[in-house]
């Protein structure tokens, strides 16, 4: 095919295709889609090698969320039964951090709901930062706490944080389909303002919310013209008690060609592959790592993955490898701008959550989080579904541990 021989030569020299050519491969057809996963994985290969990053979320305050946006289970007026706690202490998230450590994580995401930090929080997860540090010299820190304040990011790199993300989500003409409480241009100042401070920006989107074609691939330009070092990739969790609950719009197939379009516009970024994955990948989920250089170790915010224990077989099974502290993420063009810029991730290994498919709604909100729960079995059943049908079922709410055989997140 004339286009994938043309966007892999693009993407092979750090080059992104047009708008139209990605707007080409979304309209791909399923016949084809393993030529697109193939053209894709040798850009992916050309930048990453077959190296996988893994990053694990600890969610530091879970629910309580004034704002509004529809996809989040953490949403002013969720009926979502999800856990909700006030702030973990330092110890506690130090605690949730070294199980993703010693599961091979080099990344931990330290993510809060909430509109954004006051500078009390800022503290907090000053203390938070150290107290991982102390434990992981190595371990790269990502914070994410949603809009930034005057001063805010300059504080959290001093910290210690190396990397903040903030998702765009989806385009700015869709943006306020999905949340009315703040907009684009907050969002696109938040990633700004920590790209000011020295720290990498991980910003990155949703697909599966009922955008057109156009709408992805504008989000995907938005994130490529704001240039951050890492750019995950969702797809809707629609999780029960949310606006989206019903909104099952993906099938694995379309999956894998929104992916391979992120990797030929963005082809020398960290592409992680973030929640939503097993429940729409499902069975195809190996052939992603082809496209992406990253995924989230376990559990997400509110929601389980599968084991962690599955990804590193997963992993290990389609003949890629997890990354090591010692090795680079970033390709060297990358990580020597982010270096000179003050940035401390990307620079010294590898190169995120926040406000991507978190939440928050009002309710009990104990002092700490509850107790563990005995863990469960893995629920990883292959199941036979298709877009447009209703599948609750493979959604299920975190429950500490639940799901993995890891310690489990925060
Ligand atoms: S995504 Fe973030 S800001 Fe939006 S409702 Fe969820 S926690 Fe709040």
């Amino acid at each position: 095919m004339d286009l994938l021989n043309t966007l892999v030569d693009k993407g092979l020299r750090g080059e992104s295709p047009t708008r139209a050519e990605a707007l080409a491969v979304l309209a791909t057809s399923d016949d084809d889609v393993l030529d697109v996963v193939a053209a894709a994985g040798k850009v992916r290969r050309r930048w990453f090698g077959r190296r996988v990053k893994l990053n694990y979320l600890v969610n530091l305050k879970s629910g309580l969320c004034p704002e509004d946006c529809g996809y989040c289970s953490q949403r002013l007026g969720s009926k979502s039964e999800i856990l909700k706690y006030t702030w973990l202490k330092p110890d506690q998230a130090a605690a949730a951090a070294e199980a993703g450590v010693a599961g091979g994580a080099k990344r931990v995401c330290l993510v809060a709901s909430g509109r954004g930090p006051t500078d009390r929080d800022v503290d907090r997860v000053s203390k938070t930062i150290a107290a991982i540090k102390e434990q992981n010299e190595d371990v790269e820190i990502c914070a994410c706490l949603g809009l930034l304040s005057d001063g805010q990011a300059a504080r959290l790199r001093e910290a210690g944080a190396d990397a903040y993300n903030h998702n765009l989500n989806t385009s700015e003409a869709t943006y306020g389909d999905i949340t009315t409480t703040h907009t684009y241009a907050d969002r696109v100042s938040t990633v700004q303002q920590a790209q000011s401070a020295g720290m990498s920006a991980c910003s990155g989107l949703i697909a599966g919310m009922g955008e057109r074609d156009e709408d992805l691939v504008d989000v995907v330009f938005s994130l490529r013209e704001l240039n951050p070092d890492s750019v995950p990739v969702n797809f809707l969790i629609p999780i029960e008690g949310t606006p989206l609950a019903g909104d099952w719009n993906l099938t694995p197939q379309r999956a894998l060609r929104i992916l391979a379009m992120v990797r030929f516009v963005c082809p020398d970024v960290e592409v992680r592959l973030a929640g939503g994955r097993e429940i729409h990948l499902r069975t195809l989920q190996p052939l992603a790592l082809h496209l992406a250089n990253s995924i989230f170790l376990g559990d997400y915010l509110t929601t389980e993955g599968q084991s962690g224990k599955d990804d590193l077989d997963m992993i290990a099974d389609a003949g890629f490898e997890v990354e090591g502290t010692d090795t680079r993420t970033l390709p060297a063009h990358r990580a020597d701008a982010l270096a000179a810029a003050g940035g401390g991730c990307g620079s010294h290994g590898a190169e995120g959550g926040g406000c991507a498919p978190c939440g928050d709604a009002p309710g009990t909100v104990p002092d700490t989080a509850p107790a563990e729960p005995a863990r469960a079995e893995p629920v990883a059943e292959p199941v036979a579904v298709a877009a447009g049908e209703s599948h609750a079922d493979l959604v299920a709410v975190r429950r500490r541990g639940a799901g993995t055989e890891l310690p489990p997140n925060a």
